[in-house]
């Protein structure tokens, strides 16, 4: 197994992308604390991690508030004394057109999306060994425009400058900082978003002709978190079948 003796904090786990990571990861052997604002839909991930072998942690965490970041970690740090890698998962897209955006949407998704990276990261690093991973899930929006989602595009461009600098500055200890970049993803947060016809138009802009599931994220991301990847560092692979070649 490619990740026996491991142990993983994951963000936004309880649906989704992060949910898909979480159970991928386990398949891997590794331990998983699954992290999201609501405990029930955490609690619920955790009984299907531990069907696969695993140990598993539900902790309810806003990863948009120091205090509520440190009391993850310290929960995570208390039960499996390591974190070994970290996947800053746990984001929001709300479409608002720019001419409507408040600061208050604006803060909203910068501090959901990109502050949350530096407060799990920095708080993650105090408990990660020499080895560890950690993993960013991106957008394919950090690199294309997309109308009513400026804040969103801002904050996974962010993303992407974060973790060159962050890769810098953990190297010496053996950390690596990395990104995946998903395209369209089948997920309750992205269903939200999407009506028939637009997910019709979206599968029509992508070569491999359909939607993204999260296993296609998850593969990428348990590969990140192994020893296959250790020396791959401040990179963003793009996981969108092929959207954004063209
Ligand atoms: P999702 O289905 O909405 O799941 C996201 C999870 O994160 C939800 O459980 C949500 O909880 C949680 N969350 C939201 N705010 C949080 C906070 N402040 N603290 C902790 N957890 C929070 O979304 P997804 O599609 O799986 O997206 C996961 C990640 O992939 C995001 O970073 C997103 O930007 C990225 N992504 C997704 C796509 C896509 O097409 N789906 C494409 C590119 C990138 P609540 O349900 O309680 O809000």
């Amino acid at each position: 197994m490619l990740l026996d003796n491991k142990t993983a904090v994951v963000t936004g786990a309880g649906r989704g992308i992060g949910r898909g990571i979480a159970l991928a990861l386990a398949k891997e052997k590794c331990n998983v604390v699954v992290s999201d604002l609501d405990l029930k839909n955490c609690q619920s991930v955790v009984a299907e991690l531990k069907k696969l072998g695993v140990e598993a942690l539900a902790v309810k965490c806003d990863v948009s508030k120091k205090s509520s970041v440190a009391d993850l970690f310290k929960k995570a740090a208390k039960t499996f004394g390591k974190i070994d890698i970290l996947v800053n998962n746990a984001g929001i897209f709300p479409f608002v057109p720019f001419e409507k955006m408040t600061e208050a949407d604006w803060d909203k998704v910068i501090d959901v999306n990109l502050k949350s990276i530096f407060l799990c990261s920095q708080a993650a690093v105090k408990v990660m060994p020499i080895g560890g991973k950690i993993i960013n899930i991106s957008s394919i929006a950090s690199f294309v425009g997309f109308e009513g989602l400026v804040h969103y595009c801002a904050s996974k461009g962010g993303v992407n400058g974060l973790i060159r600098a962050l890769a810098l500055e953990l190297a010496p200890k053996k950390i690596t900082v990395n990104a995946v970049a998903p395209g369209a993803i089948e997920t309750p947060g992205a269903s939200k978003a999407s009506t028939p016809d637009s997910v019709k138009q979206t599968i029509a802009m992508i070569p491999l002709s359909r939607m993204g599931k999260p296993e296609d994220i998850a593969g990428a991301t348990v590969f990140l978190a192994s020893d296959m990847a250790s020396y791959i560092t401040g990179q963003v692979i793009v996981v969108d079948g092929g959207w954004t070649l063209r």
